[in-house]
């Protein structure tokens, strides 16, 4: 990567054009090509770029005060923020801890499910159940939970005590299971790995109520999420729900679990919190598990110089304003099943496409060698790498996901449009990421 010596953490042999510019659903770069968002970057920028309400209400903190050190001071952002939330996760869930981002967020979750379970009583319970194929972030407590062997295997040996089960994905259920049944199937294996280690050592199984970039906007199978509920609460183990990708109104609903029913104890969120314009996670959780901690602790025990920094929680409290005011929750939920469509009506006859998947403005192919095996491309093609370069020189900007993880899936693209994007470009984004796999399976002899 000759333009950024000394940054490559891709992988990558291909230089990387040089963003200079941005507005809405566009990026510019400094040879002057358009690029159009379709994954936000990351599942992020959940109102495009560049939103002048947004940039002004970051400028206005910036010049009254950028960051009001939470030992010293509240701020109105601060305070105002936290009220929004509140609103939005609805239920029980009313506590939180900031940070920076989505690895700080996960961490925060798990360190308050131990403060938690120390508060309870219950010091015993020390190990946490995630699950294979999932991305819990990048700091070490959230990597050792990521299902993710090409990400974990340096640093196997040093994580905290953890144990992983299957994935819960319809598209490819459990030997046995259908998809009708991949739910039931997937949980029960939550509640035998749960009576494996012996419930009075669990402290909490964590989960991405739609696996983003470890799996592909896959969606937690009908019953799943309520039967996970219903055995954690049976066995003490508390659940957390790590949002930080599919949460924040991305699927539709402000919280991914909403859309099931289900209340989790604890959750992670990040991205699409200050939707890119600062960087800003949260963990959340209940009045009972605050209460516990309150009254064993009188505090969260976990803090960092950032959290809740003020010129960050100013953007996302102009964000959070913007999405509400406008509707977007509710219009990418009617979204998601049109640019389903659209993505199949695209892409008919394409033999590879194996599945399309997702919810609300987080939708994903799944391309696959055999669509009745579902076998995936042999993983040394990366076709995923390879549309997504394609996508670039097409002006398109998509997330690809690396192919035959852990030999259990083909290649995905993630479509993950801005909330605001107009009709029209989502009708590019369709038309641009569909043109792009077509041209590489051509390419490629797939076709
Ligand atoms: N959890 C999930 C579900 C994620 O998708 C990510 C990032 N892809 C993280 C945690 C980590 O977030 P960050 O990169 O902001 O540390």
């Amino acid at each position: 990567m000759p333009d950024a010596p000394g940054t490559d953490t891709l992988k990558s042999t291909d230089a990387l054009p040089r963003v200079v510019r941005a507005c809405g659903a566009y990026l510019w770069d400094a040879a002057g090509k358009q690029y159009i968002d379709g994954s936000g970057g990351p599942a992020v920028y959940c109102l495009g770029h560049a939103h002048p309400e947004v940039n002004r209400a970051i400028c206005d903190q910036l010049e009254a005060i950028a960051h009001g050190y939470r030992y010293n001071f509240t701020t109105d952002a601060l305070e105002e923020l936290t009220a929004i939330i509140r609103a939005r996760v609805g239920g029980t869930l009313s506590e939180m801890v900031y940070v920076t981002g989505g690895s700080e967020a996960v961490e925060s979750c798990l360190k308050i499910a131990l403060q938690y379970q120390t508060a309870i009583g219950q010091k015993s319970r020390r190990v946490f159940i995630s699950r294979e194929r999932s991305w819990h972030g990048n700091t070490l407590g959230a990597l050792g939970l990521s299902g993710f062997a090409e990400r974990t295997a340096a640093y196997e040996g040093a994580f905290i005590p953890s144990v992983k089960i299957p994935p819960a994905n319809a598209y490819r259920p459990l030997p046995g299971a259908t998809a009708e049944t991949a739910g039931a199937a997937a949980a029960a294996e939550l509640e035998a790995a749960i009576l494996r280690v012996g419930p009075e050592k669990v402290a909490a199984f964590v989960f991405e109520p739609v696996v983003g970039a470890a799996g592909g906007c896959v969606p937690a199978p009908p019953g799943y999420a309520k039967a996970v509920r219903e055995i954690c609460t049976r066995h003490g183990v508390l659940v957390i729900a790590d949002e930080v990708m599919c949460g924040a109104g991305r699927c539709g609903t402000w919280r991914a679990l909403e859309h099931d029913g289900v209340e989790p104890d604890i959750m992670a969120v990040a991205k699409g919190l200050a939707g890119g314009y600062q960087p800003l996670g949260a963990a959340i959780c209940t009045t009972a598990v605050w209460e516990a901690i309150r009254a064993a602790d009188g505090a969260f025990g976990t803090g960092h110089t950032f959290t809740g920094h003020t010129a960050a929680c100013a953007a996302g409290v102009a964000v959070q304003r913007i999405v509400e005011r406008e509707g977007l929750v509710d219009r990418v939920a009617a979204n998601g099943p049109r640019l389903m469509g659209w993505l199949a009506e695209a892409l008919a006859g394409v033999e590879a496409i194996g599945d399309i998947r997702g919810r609300g403005h987080f939708i994903a192919l799944e391309l696959v060698a055999d669509r009745a095996t579902k076998a995936p491309f042999d993983r040394d093609r990366r076709l995923f790498m390879k549309i997504r370069a394609q996508a670039m020189a097409n002006g398109l900007i998509c997330y690809p996901v690396g192919g035959n993880v852990d030999g259990h899936s083909g290649d995905i693209v993630i479509f993950a449009p801005p909330y605001n994007a107009t009709d029209d470009e989502l009708a590019e984004i369709v038309d641009k990421g569909a043109t792009s796999v077509r041209q590489v399976l051509a390419a490629e002899g797939l076709a």
